[in-house]
C-alpha cells in the first residue's frame, strides 16, 4: 500500500503492507499506505497492524483509523511502549483517540521470541537508531520475513532462514552506511537473502529523498533482475 522510507513523494507513500491470508488481514507498518487498506482488504476479517517501530513514517497511517468500519477484532502487535506510544500520538489535539475510535483495538506489547497469538510469529530486535522489531511470520503454510528499518546484523538473516519471501528495506543507495542512521542497501539485502537462503527478495522503504523517482529503483531492479523485486505502491505478489 506504501513503498516510500520518511516521507510521502511523487513515488508513493511511507510503508505499509497488507498480507491478505485466509483467516485475517495483516498489516505490516502502518505509514502513509495505510489509507488503502479498505481498498485492498475484506475487513470482515480480523485485522492484525503489526509495528516494526514508532519512527512516524511507519505509524503516521494510524491517523486515518476512524474512517475503517472494521466488523471483527483488530489487534496492533508492537514492541515494548506501543501502548503509551500510541496513546500519546492518538489524542487531541493530534488525531482520534484511540478510545474515541468506533471499534475496540487490543495493542499487543511483545518482546522478542516466539508468539502464538494472534498467530504464530517470532520477533527479534533490529539494528536501528530506535527500538526496532523484525517479524517472522506463520500464515497460510507460509513464511514471511518482514525487516525493517535495520543495518546489516545476523538478527535479520535468524528471521529470514528459509522463508518464502523476505520483505526487507533499501533505504541507502549502494556503498553508503552509517552506524548512527543504520539501514540497507541493495547489496546488503541481497546478503541477507543469499546468507538466510530465503527464497525470494522484495525491497521496500525506499528513502524518499535518495530514491527521488521511480527511475531510481527501477535501475536497482535491473542490476539484479533474478535477484530482487523491486516493490512500489500498489504491487500485488501472489504466494
Ligand atoms: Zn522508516
Ligand atoms: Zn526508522
Amino acid at each position: 500500500m506504501g513503498t516510500n522510507g520518511w516521507y510521502d513523494s511523487e513515488t508513493g507513500n511511507t510503508l505499509s503492507i497488507l498480507i491478505r491470508s485466509d483467516d485475517l488481514n495483516v498489516v505490516l507498518d502502518a505509514g502513509g499506505g495505510l489509507h488503502k487498506l479498505d481498498r485492498y482488504a475484506d475487513l470482515s476479517k480480523p485485522t492484525v497492524i503489526m509495528l516494526s517501530h514508532h519512527h512516524l513514517d511507519h505509524l503516521i497511517g494510524l491517523h486515518q483509523l476512524v474512517r475503517f468500519r472494521f466488523k471483527e477484532k483488530v489487534t496492533v502487535v508492537g514492541i515494548i511502549g506501543t501502548h503509551n506510544i500510541l496513546h500519546e500520538l492518538l489524542r487531541d489535539p493530534y488525531s482520534v483517540p484511540l478510545g474515541l475510535l468506533p471499534y475496540n483495538i487490543e495493542i499487543l506489547e511483545v518482546k522478542e521470541g516466539v508468539h502464538d497469538r494472534p498467530f504464530n510469529f517470532h520477533s527479534r530486535l533490529l539494528f536501528h537508531s530506535s527500538p526496532c522489531l523484525g517479524y517472522r511470520l506463520e500464515l497460510d503454510g507460509r513464511t514471511i520475513a518482514f525487516c525493517t528499518d535495520t543495518g546489516p546484523c545476523k538478527n535479520t538473516v535468524e528471521l529470514a532462514r528459509n522463508v518464502d519471501l523476505l520483505i526487507t528495506e533499501c533505504s541507502f543507495r549502494s556503498g553508503e552506511s552509517s552506524d548512527l542512521w543504520p539501514h540497507l542497501t541493495p547489496e546488503d539485502a541481497l546478503d541477507i537473502k543469499n546468507r538466510s537462503g530465503a527464497k525470494r527478495l522484495v525491497l521496500t522503504h525506499f528513502d524518499a529523498f535518495k530514491y527521488p523517482t521511480m527511475r531510481d529503483r527501477e535501475e536497482v531492479g535491473e542490476r539484479y533482475p533474478d535477484e530482487l523485486t523491486v516493490s512500489k505502491d500498489d504491487m500485488i505478489i501472489t504466494l
